[in-house]
């Protein structure tokens, strides 16, 4: 209590100083631009918000830019994905920073993860084995629209905390945020309702949460394991169980090779869709709304496409 009153005496003495508000904006670097994109919605004009993935890239394997340090250094706020996404690439950034603020366990470091509903946990003992890079549960859980809901809260939380003057401004932009949001699942549901159960391949098991959410039902992936490239026997594997469940559709994320799937396709009849798993993987996909709107539009068009066939 006595910490808050004195950031709310700094405040008013900024104010009284003409401190103009834009300059007091927090400075927030996530990982990826789906939690850039709601930092933005609950945020709005009191963060300044920059992604270190670009949403065409695949999250799991970034290539780290000199310019990442100099983000992370400056950095009042990190948030993360979590759940080992970023465990290839984003630990020695974090150190090289030397930013105290935003190291693991700091208050500028924000595990989106907590609090939002986790798929595919490991039954037994955590392990990477065999490669797979989904060692505590499915990482790719913000395609589910209510974990985007359950994020946003994490972050207002996260924001109220470390700027409390402005806590009532970014509680009222996550509730006006889940508000529409709400709204928006109700529709994509609703189109998506009659096909309730389709099966489909996917290439990386990125679309477990997606999946759930829409009624979808995953048969088999592409990849033999999560980050493990595709091996002959397997893609035969894939093959025989498309053919004996007549599954027509292999949806592929843009930064995978197209060629196992391609030969996929033209072995069972099928049909390759590339849908973006993240803000910004396609320009139409610009925010949190407009990538489900992209990925829901894309699935229905393919399925009536093959259904006609
Ligand atoms: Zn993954």
């Amino acid at each position: 209590m006595k910490r808050l009153t004195v950031l709310a005496a700094l405040a008013a003495a900024a104010c009284v100083l003409g401190a103009r508000p834009a300059a007091a904006a927090l400075t927030v670097v996530t990982t990826t631009s789906d939690l850039a994109a709601i930092v933005t919605e609950v945020g709005g004009d009191k963060v300044t918000v920059t992604s270190l993935a670009k949403g065409y890239q695949d999250p799991h394997f970034v290539e780290a830019k000199p310019s990442f340090v100099l983000l992370l250094n400056k950095a009042q706020l990190l948030v993360v994905v979590g759940k080992e996404l970023e465990i290839g690439w984003l630990p020695p950034l974090v150190t090289q920073s030397r930013n105290p603020r935003i190291q693991p366990g700091a208050e500028g470091y924000l595990d989106a993860s907590q609090g939002a509903r986790i798929l595919d946990l490991p039954s037994g003992a955590v392990t990477r084995a065999m490669g797979d890079v989904h060692p505590e549960g499915n990482p790719h859980y913000w395609l589910d629209p209510e974990n985007g809901g359950r994020i946003a809260r994490s972050i207002a939380a996260k924001l109220a905390q470390l700027d409390a003057p402005n806590a009532a401004t970014y509680k009222q932009r996550e509730e006006d945020f889940e508000r529409r949001l709400t709204a928006a699942v109700q529709r994509w549901k609703a189109q998506l309702a009659p096909y309730k159960g389709l099966e489909v391949i996917t290439y990386h098991r990125s679309w477990t949460n997606f999946a759930d959410a829409f009624g979808l039902n995953v048969i088999g992936f592409v990849e033999p394991k999560p980050g493990i490239p595709p091996t002959p026997q397997h893609t035969l594997d894939v093959i025989n169980a498309m053919k004996a469940e007549k599954v027509k559709l292999i949806l592929v994320e843009p930064y995978f090779d197209l060629k196992t799937p391609n030969s996929i396709a033209s072995n069972t009849g099928g049909k390759v869709l590339v849908m973006t798993p993240s803000v910004g993987g396609v320009p139409a996909a610009g925010d949190y709304f407009k990538l489900f709107d992209y990925d829901v539009a894309l699935l229905l068009t393919a399925i009536k496409e093959t259904a006609a066939k």
